[in-house]
């Protein structure tokens, strides 16, 4: 079974730049003990905005990327064999109840349906989580805070996250910041100059503007950070873009030629 990939936060700030009114938000949903569900696409700042707002809150954070093995004992622990016998090793998720942590679910909606069962408990006034392998039932510590995300564009109809689930949460929607935002974010993460990253960001809001036919999926911000920093190490921006943006977006001939006009018309 592959075990889930769980940081802790790292320890230096995180840039951040807000889109709109979620950080109050999100101070507010911790003040009244409420979950929060994000909701945006790929690459938009979901996962930058939770460590930034678990560093504001002096709370730990445990990441738990979601994948389609993912089961409930890998969140809430299991018994190890080791030396001297069996023993119990707590999962992320029970590790933040016990801690009064973050627990960041990326991508829920990849794991087992199990999962919700675990999730259910903790998200009502309730706050607890019953731990059957040790007999124990937790009662979360006043700090602990569960949110997830998803993306709605990867939505499939086997496997929407239910209502019952749902409207467990306090929702946050996520988009691409607008142009002048989002330069302000690529100038910073890479270092590259502010012209430079408007031109790129002016590519990006060309690109997101093709229909789905064209183009599979949007460029997300992180990809234009990514295309920034092969320029700001001194790699031609032809060159970069052509590997960042044109290959990265697309296998058609006939799309990635559509990409390269732009960039061209653009850079
Ligand atoms: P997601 O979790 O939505 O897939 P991330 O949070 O990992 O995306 O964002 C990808 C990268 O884009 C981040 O590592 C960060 O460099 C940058 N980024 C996106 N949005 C912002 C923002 N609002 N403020 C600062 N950095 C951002």
């Amino acid at each position: 079974m592959n075990a889930p990939a769980v940081s802790p936060a790292d320890s230096r700030l995180h840039f951040y730049q807000p889109q709109g009114s979620e950080v109050e938000l999100f101070l507010h949903a911790s003040r009244n003990q409420l979950p929060v569900l994000i909701k945006g696409p790929t690459g938009c700042g979901k996962t930058r905005f939770i460590e930034h707002m678990a560093e504001q809150l002096k709370r730990p954070l445990y990441t738990v990327a979601c994948h389609d093995d993912l089961t409930a004992a890998d969140l809430i622990g299991r018994y190890l064999i080791g030396n001297d016998g069996t023993f119990w090793q707590d999962g992320p998720l029970t590790r933040a109840v016990r801690e009064g942590a973050i627990c960041y679910l990326d991508e829920v909606i990849e794991a087992r349906k199990d999962t919700t069962v675990v999730i259910h408990p903790l998200t009502d006034d309730r706050r607890i989580l019953p731990l059957d392998g040790t007999g124990e039932q937790l009662h979360a510590a006043p700090g602990f805070m569960l949110v997830m995300s998803y993306n709605p564009g990867y939505r499939n109809l086997m496997k929407g996250l239910k209502p019952s689930t749902r409207q467990r949460f306090v929702s946050i929607g996520f988009n691409y910041p607008d142009e002048q935002q989002e330069a302000r974010i690529v100038m910073q993460e890479s270092g590259i100059d502010l012209q430079t990253a408007q031109r790129l960001c002016a590519v990006a809001a060309a690109l997101r503007k093709l229909n789905d036919a064209d183009l599979e999926e949007s460029p997300s911000t992180r990809l234009l950070i990514h295309c920034a920093r092969l320029i700001h190490s001194g790699l031609p921006a032809e060159i970069a873009t052509e590997a960042a943006l044109t290959e990265t977006l697309s296998d058609e001939p006939a799309a990635q030629q559509a990409v390269r006009q732009i960039i061209r018309a653009l850079m």
